[in-house]
């Protein structure tokens, strides 16, 4: 996990002066690298029966998509307003400043479903806590909230576990 880790590089002041952004880009160019991670991830579910993984726009589509791949799942996507062509429901957001909203199309999940929900990173948990509340309004069952990483300091986690749901996460900061 060390190696996977040392791939991750900080970029101070993106997209703002004072954030320093965690890029995972340089772990996605290693080609042993992305297979750890989601074979890491999808050894989890082996026999779990997930109907679908959930991945959050943009970069939760990458590991959403090999991660349904790899464990044998549908894959549904989260996206940002206005993206998606047919009927959606939607779930609004706050952040440091306002609000933000993701939508999913409305067929994407039938109830009962088993469902893993994925993003790349955990910050402050708003995102997917969005993301939950779409899958729970759509009647899925959510397994596990899962993340390639997880910024500890912002405390996300505690957003997501006050909910009920197990959350994992490969890489801590
Ligand atoms: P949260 O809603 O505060 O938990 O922020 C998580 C969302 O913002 C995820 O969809 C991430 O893709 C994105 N994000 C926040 N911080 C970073 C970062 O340092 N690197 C990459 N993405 C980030």
């Amino acid at each position: 996990m060390e190696e996977l880790r040392s791939l991750i590089r900080d970029i101070p002041d993106f997209p703002k002066p004072g954030i320093i952004f965690k890029d995972i880009t340089p772990l996605l160019h290693k080609p042993w690298a992305l297979q750890k991670v989601i074979d890491f991830i999808g050894n989890r579910y082996v026999g779990a029966g997930v109907d679908i993984v959930a991945g959050i726009e943009s970069r939760g589509f990458i590991l959403a998509s090999a991660l349904a791949y790899k464990i044998g799942a549908g894959l549904a996507i989260i996206r940002k307003p206005g993206k998606l062509p047919y009927k959606t429901i939607s779930a609004t957001y706050t952040l440091e400043y306002g609000e933000d909203k993701i939508e999913v199309h409305e067929d994407a999940i039938q109830r009962g479903m088993k469902v893993v929900l994925i993003d790349d990173v955990l910050a402050t948990g708003g995102t997917m806590g969005a993301a939950i509340d779409l899958i729970e309004k759509l009647g899925g069952n959510i397994v596990s909230v899962d993340f390639l990483l997880e910024l500890t300091f912002l405390e996300g986690r505690k957003k997501i576990e006050d909910r009920g749901y197990p959350i994992f996460s490969l890489i801590k900061f």
